[in-house]
């Protein structure tokens, strides 16, 4: 059985055909052993509980017109009818008996965790007066949307557009920012879109197989490619799973990966063992200036001296004495990696990138094995996010805002791929603003970021915060400091549009609120989600454009004419017109294919949830420039063809095509936008070590190791007469069956995942006095500690202690507004001015609910909460924080207990001023906030780019 996508299912075992999706029969397992049949009608969904988007199909129980269960949607290109552990989990939380059903409003101080429930009239109303008179009154830049996962694609942007706004924030600078600067410096597309299932060698840089981005896609891919011959290397310190799969496991001591790729680049350099055609067409070499070499003018073969010169010093040995891989091995995996040529894949996106200091060069050295072996835009290569990923046009598109935010995007960080978020808190201390309204959508920073006390901090403070709505599924740590919980839909809740470059093709697919559908189907009619999901649980879509009408509701703004119907002029726009629009007009064959079976283009979508667009995506740089932007064009000195002032294209070898969207239209080996934005040391692809290099272990005891560059050492110094040792932390590895807090109340999943122990090598467990399995270690960060037991396993590196971060979750009220199976009640207390002390009083229990599972709860641990105990490390280049940090470690004292942690604000202020300072901010060239050519979230019109005087 081949597991190439099929439309009709052929590609699995098993799957219940489309023709019997509404009327699907099983037998009752409750009822075993009688054989009693039970009636389903089956509807297509999207999975919310990670990025990947599989599709899901929700089993809705005839009789009782509940979804009983969740299973994989064979009609779903990408995940072609499978899941994670995770996709059938959903059952859980709609069922979740602590779930948040109804809009609520505090009523009482903040956090102090006092609830009563509100309607969403009077919450649209409420929110829809603050933010009409900041947009009036021209404080738009106080309104602020701050978004966790999104889980959807396009209709943020278009709102936040559509009010005139610079207020879109994420969390994607305490995720893959530096992973996306690395890719995008060379290609402009910030994400990569690995053919793994026809490469020849994989290349992993942390555990994708098992719990990397676009989890189950990728890893049915991965697994694809090794059933038809590919080798697989995975570089990581930890023996993941995936690591345990792989025929090479490289465990990198962390931050030393751009070493190794960069030593693999040298043997491939040195033994002519490059695609010399693909690096000539296709790079930018002829701009290259280095080590006082100007290739203008010089032969290709020149610059490939040039080249072998400035990485001669990444020999494999000194790659091995950097990062502890043997020199053999990187050998071997660089040959291999030459033999598969233009079929080898590779990802990167947290570990490496997110854990270091200068995490998006890895990302670059990776980029350049590629371009070595011509292995860009090819099958089984490493092909681009942007030629995957599917980008829908809507109906009168907002222009874009005329100002610029300095809370999202500060002078300082010029080149951060993303908002600067996790500095909020900071930056509001600081005086640089005030934020009026702000939404946090399925986004929980006070736990999953960084410095968790200094969030609560900035939220409790009601002159910084003016009013603050959670948009979320669950009850959070963040959400007890709102003043509003707003209760929104889980996968079968809502609508959403996703796309993902989850492998070589581009695909769409549809999120729907099943039981809405259905009762429609069945001649019921809703105004709103809401009305036909349990409680009040509504779903963002129509929130937005309820509270756009609110803002604006005579129209007068100019912002309500964008939440018209584009059918019904004047009249509120409704779900079904929005997505309507869009499948009927954006996208590619949907509508002939719809019409084929007698359907509209929604109705297909509804029907099946997901549509494969093309399998067409190789080599778009390759396609000649359109005969429209080709008319009236003219060739550059440097080949690019442009129109208007404007890029549309490259000449190369004679021919006008499309390229890259880079300045060069090339691929950029040569960075001439590092060189003019003060890093002309990183023109190349470069290593540097990151803030935990070995050398730094002895800075971080207050004697800078050796090496080590001084100004590279933001560490607080612990006192020398200190206990314990001086460690590497890990703390950002995914448990597999766990999403941060979004799984929390998942019960199936916690059942598997409850604690998260301390990882340490047997080596260090003797350094360290003979440290056991479950004895109590006590890890101090720059500005605190937090306690935890120890797990003593040979599967990571010495020298590095591991922890994951995804439990840990705690909660301030006992019974209510929680999620009980899967946070401890915890006392949290200041006990001075920025000092903060949490103690665990009662961890998972049994408990009384509707759910009689919540009385079988066996487990009795929540984990440990070490995010809140990180300072933050902003990297002075990508912006992205730098998650990986030296602690020092010691078996906990007589005081402590298990989950105790402290912290100190005013400690957390003075390391992000140590960090800040090794910035290199704006204006660029020509008074630039930031280059023009870099994407940038909500992006404004081009005005705002320039810094005024
Ligand atoms: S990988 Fe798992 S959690 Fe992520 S979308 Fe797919 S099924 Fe859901």
């Amino acid at each position: 059985m081949s597991n190439e996508f099929k439309r009709d299912g052929s590609h699995l075992a098993y799957c219940p055909p489309v023709e019997k999706w509404e009327d699907w029969v099983e037998l009752d397992p409750e009822a075993w052993p009688r054989r009693v049949e039970k009636h389903y009608s089956l509807v297509p969904t999207i999975c919310f509980n990670c990025e990947s988007a599989c599709g899901l199909l929700a089993y809705v129980d005839k009789e009782s017109g509940q979804v009983a269960k969740f299973e994989g949607n064979p009609m779903h290109p990408a995940s072609r009818g499978r899941l994670c552990a995770k996709g059938p989990a959903t059952i859980n939380q709609i069922h979740d008996p602590n779930r948040v059903l109804y809009p609520m409003k505090r009523s009482g101080e903040r956090g102090a965790g006092k609830w009563a429930r509100t309607s969403w009239e009077e919450v649209l109303e409420t929110f829809g007066a603050r933010i009409r008179k900041a947009i009036q009154e021209e404080r738009g830049e106080e309104v602020m949307y701050h978004v966790g996962r999104p889980g959807h694609d396009f209709i943020m942007e278009r709102t936040l557009q559509a009010w005139g706004i610079d207020g879109h924030n994420s969390h994607t600078n305490v995720c893959s920012s530096s992973a996306r600067l690395g890719y995008l410096l060379w290609h402009y597309a910030d994400r990569p879109s690995p053919d793994h299932a026809n490469a020849r060698f994989i290349l992993l840089l942390s555990a994708h197989l098992e719990s990397g981005h676009y989890f189950n896609p990728h890893a049915q891919r991965i697994i694809d490619g090794k059933m038809a011959g590919a080798k697989l290397a995975v570089m990581d310190p930890r023996l993941s799973n995936t690591a345990s799969m792989a025929d090479y496991w490289m465990p990198t001591y962390p931050g030393t990966e751009a070493a190794v790729l960069l030593a693999m680049a040298k043997v491939i350099l040195d033994e002519n063992r490059f695609d010399a055609k693909f690096v000539k067409n296709w790079t930018n070499w002829e701009d290259l200036e280095v080590d006082g070499f100007r290739a203008k003018g010089q032969s290709f073969e020149r610059l490939i001296e040039v080249l072998k010169n400035h990485y001669a010093q990444f020999t494999p040995e000194y790659a091995e004495q950097e990062s502890g891989v043997k020199a053999d091995v990187i050998i071997k995996t660089a040959r291999e990696i030459a033999t598969a040529g233009s079929r080898f894949a590779s990802h990167l996106w947290r570990g490496s990138a997110s854990g270091n200091l200068g995490g998006w060069q890895p990302a670059r050295a990776l980029m350049l094995l590629h371009v070595l072996t011509g292995s860009v835009g090819t099958e089984g290569g490493h092909n681009l996010n942007a030629w995957n990923k599917f980008v829908p046009k809507t109906f009168k598109v907002p222009p874009p805002q005329k100002r610029w935010n300095e809370l999202l995007y500060p002078q300082e960080w010029p080149l951060c791929t993303h908002e600067m978020s996790f500095l909020l808190p900071h930056f509001l201390k600081e005086g640089r603003g005030r934020i009026e309204a702000y939404f946090t959508r399925v986004f929980n920073p006070v736990w999953t970021y960084p410095d968790g006390f200094s969030w609560i901090e900035m939220l409790r403070d009601e002159e910084k915060v003016g009013l603050h709505a959670a948009l979320t599924p669950t009850w959070s740590e963040t959400a007890w400091f709102a003043d509003y919980v707003l209760p929104m839909g889980l996968s079968s809740e809502r609508h959403d549009l996703m796309s993902q470059e989850s492998y070589a093709g581009k695909w769409i697919g549809f999120r729907q609120p099943v039981n809405r559908v259905l009762r429609e189907r069945a001649g019921e009619k809703f105004e709103y989600t809401y009305q036909a999901n349990p409680g009040e649980v509504w779903e963002e879509d129509e929130f937005w454009i309820n509270l756009s009408w609110a803002i604006d509701p005579d129209g007068a703004m100019g912002i309500r004419q964008y939440f018209e119907s584009p059918y019904r002029p004047g009249q509120k726009l409704t779900v079904d017109e929005y997505y309507g629009w869009i499948f009927e007009n954006s996208v590619p064959g949907l509508p002939e294919t719809a019409k084929k079976e007698g359907l509209t283009p929604l109705q297909y979508m509804r029907k099946y949830g997901a549509f494969e667009i093309t399998r067409d995506v190789y080599k778009q740089n390759e396609k000649a420039v359109a005969p429209a932007d080709l008319a009236g064009s003219k060739v550059e000195a440097n080949g690019v063809v442009t129109k208007d002032g404007k890029p549309v294209g490259v000449m190369v070898e004679d021919k006008a095509v499309t390229g890259y969207n880079t300045p060069s239209r090339k691929l950029e080996l040569f960075s001439k936008t590092m060189a003019d934005w003060k890093w002309p040391e990183f023109k190349l692809p470069e290593y540097y070590r990151s803030h935990i290099h070995r050398s730094a272990q002895g800075a971080s005891m207050g004697h800078p190791g050796e090496d080590f560059d001084p100004k590279y050492t933001p560490v607080v110094e612990w006192p020398k007469d200190s206990r314990g040792d001086v460690f590497t932390l890990l703390p950002i590895f995914r448990l597999p069956n766990l999403i941060h807090t979004r799984s929390g109340n998942a019960k199936f999943l916690y059942e598997i995942s409850h604690k998260n122990p301390l990882w340490v090598n047997p080596v260090d467990a003797k350094r360290l006095g003979g440290v056991r399995t479950g004895d109590l270690m006590k890890v101090h960060t720059e500005i605190g500690y937090f306690v935890l037991h120890a797990w003593v396993t040979e599967g990571l590196t010495p020298g590095v202690v591991a922890c994951s971060h995804h439990l840990g979750r705690w909660r301030i009220n006992k019974d209510e507004q929680v999620e009980r199976m899967s946070s401890a009640w915890v006392d949290l207390k200041e006990v001075a001015k920025g000092q903060w002390k949490m103690r665990q009083l009662e961890s998972v229990s049994p408990y009384e609910s509707v759910d009689k599972d919540t009385k079988r709860v066996w487990w009795s641990d929540a984990g440990v909460h070490q995010d809140i105990t990180f300072p933050v490390h902003p990297d002075p280049v990508s912006g992205m924080h730098c998650w990986h940090q030296m602690v020092r470690v010691e078996k906990a004292g007589s005081d402590d207990r298990y989950g105790d942690i402290f912290v100190d604000t005013n400690l957390s202020f003075a390391v992000y001023q140590r960090w800040k300072a090794l910035a290199r901010p704006a204006p660029g060239p020509g008074g630039l906030r930031r280059p023009l050519w870099i994407p940038r979230v909500v992006r404004p019109e081009e005005a705002a780019y320039y810094i005024k005087k």
